[in-house]
């Protein structure tokens, strides 16, 4: 087999087998097919996609390309999460002890954020002690006694898909659906659960730009994700303001205590309820509403707060912190943005939030950057709030003080502001399930 016939192939738009892109995926990976023919063909599936039969393959092979976690032994109860990422999404604080709580299994690899703000992981360490590194049989030990473990990425994890992202990121083939789809899901078919429930995140903060983009990804993840065998379903989520109140890694996670403490309603909490619900329904097999009284005893109860200080003592973190949030490292300004307009707030540019919280030191530029863990900022008025001139817009958290005359200008120019009420537009977009 010769990768150039393989390229020539694409280039015409026909289908490749399952033997090809087997040769391809392994080739590459082992560096045996060298860049500039995998580059050619990322522009190839880029022009002519791919059936979902090549697609389903492709995952596949990614998934096996490294090692993979066996998630076997918990049969049907196994469950995962996966967002396209936005700013101040915390929900996988919340739903992890939730479905814990109601007897599913979640063993999360979780990574950490380049760019706006912390992933998963570096929310996590800023509860002094948590330790994000345990061997294999420790993460499976733990899932088997308390339901809930979540730990960083292994390092030999779809190395196919490490190679070939960085290829498509230098090439101008990040966006071609079939690519994006079997690197997303050759990730989460590698971390084993038998269940997976995908948050795609549609608007100013998110990958995804249009509902038809978003859509078309969510649908083929679902497709792929059942073709490869697991329960897969798909929501479409607002990031057309950042998720909460709260941008920067403890104050998200002191926002998540609140939620589990059932302190906080709003569209976080909204979308922590829904994305349990339909995690419960696929691996407990029943139906949403059914799900949804659960995930709500969950939270009324207390078993979710239980859950959640189970899980992080068993990884070495202080529990205290649910009660005395006061134990977080505070950070030595804090500055409130007070609004110079009146008027509804009709749009939030969320990216420029995300920016806004890096630049005070909540996320990193290059993957050896340290995160300032109290950094961040929370979101005093959000999208449909009427302000009045003197009102605080956002209070800013940082260690650096230089940081904060750039943070405040570029926070200013990411709200827009009109005398009319806008329409909210809902957390929940679309399901499909
Ligand atoms: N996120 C991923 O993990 N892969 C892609 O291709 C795009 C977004």
């Amino acid at each position: 087999m010769r990768m150039y016939d393989l390229i020539l192939k694409k280039r015409h738009g026909l289908e490749l087998t399952d033997a090809e892109i087997r040769y391809m995926i392994k080739g590459f990976t082992d560096g045996t097919i060298p860049d500039y023919q995998m580059s050619a063909m990322c522009m190839a599936i880029l022009f002519n996609s791919m059936t979902d039969k090549e697609t389903a393959t492709l995952t596949l092979e990614i998934a096996k390309s490294g090692d993979t976690v066996n998630l076997s032994e918990f049969e049907q109860l196994s469950v995962d999460k996966h967002s396209t990422g936005g700013v101040g999404d915390k929900t996988t604080l919340i739903i992890a002890p939730i479905v814990a709580a109601c007897g599913v299994k979640l063993a999360k690899m979780s990574g950490r954020g380049l760019g706006h703000t912390g992933g998963t992981i570096d929310k996590l360490e800023s509860i002094e002690g948590y330790k994000t590194t345990v061997s294999c049989d420790d993460f499976l030990k733990q899932t088997r006694e308390i339901g809930v473990a979540v730990i960083g990425q292994s390092g030999n994890m779809t190395p196919a898909d490490k190679k070939l992202y960085a290829l498509r990121d230098v090439t101008a083939t990040v966006d071609s659906i079939p690519l994006i789809v079997s690197s997303i899901m050759g990730k989460k078919l590698a971390a084993g659960a038998k269940n997976i429930v995908l948050d795609v995140k549609l608007g100013s903060g998110a990958f995804m730009r249009n509902l038809d983009d978003a859509k078309a990804l969510a649908e083929k993840m679902v497709v792929i994700g059942k073709e490869c065998g697991r329960n897969t379903a798909a929501v479409i989520t607002n990031m057309d303001e950042p998720l909460g109140n709260a941008v920067g890694n403890s104050l998200e996670v002191i926002e998540a205590i609140s939620v589990l403490k059932n302190e906080c309603s709003g569209d976080l909490r909204s979308l922590c309820v829904t994305l349990s619900s339909i995690m419960l329904s696929l691996s407990l097999k029943i139906s949403e509403q059914v799900a949804i009284e659960m995930v709500i005893n969950a939270l009324d109860s207390g078993k979710a707060l239980a859950k959640f200080k189970e899980w992080i003592a068993y990884q070495g973190g202080n529990p205290g912190v649910v009660d005395d949030i006061s134990l977080f490292k505070k950070s030595e300004f804090t500055y409130e943005i007070k609004s110079e307009q009146r008027g509804y707030i009709t749009k939030m540019d969320t990216e420029s939030i995300g920016i806004v919280a890096s630049i005070l030191g909540a996320g990193r530029q290059k993957k050896e950057d340290k995160i300032d863990f109290s950094a961040g900022l929370i979101l005093n008025k959000k999208t449909g709030d009427y302000v009045e001139i003197g009102d605080t817009l956002a209070t800013l958290y940082t260690n650096n003080v230089d940081s904060i005359y750039s943070a405040v200008k570029l926070y200013s120019q990411a709200l827009k502001f009109d005398s009319e009420k806008p329409q909210k537009v809902p957390i929940i977009i679309e399901k499909i399930i």
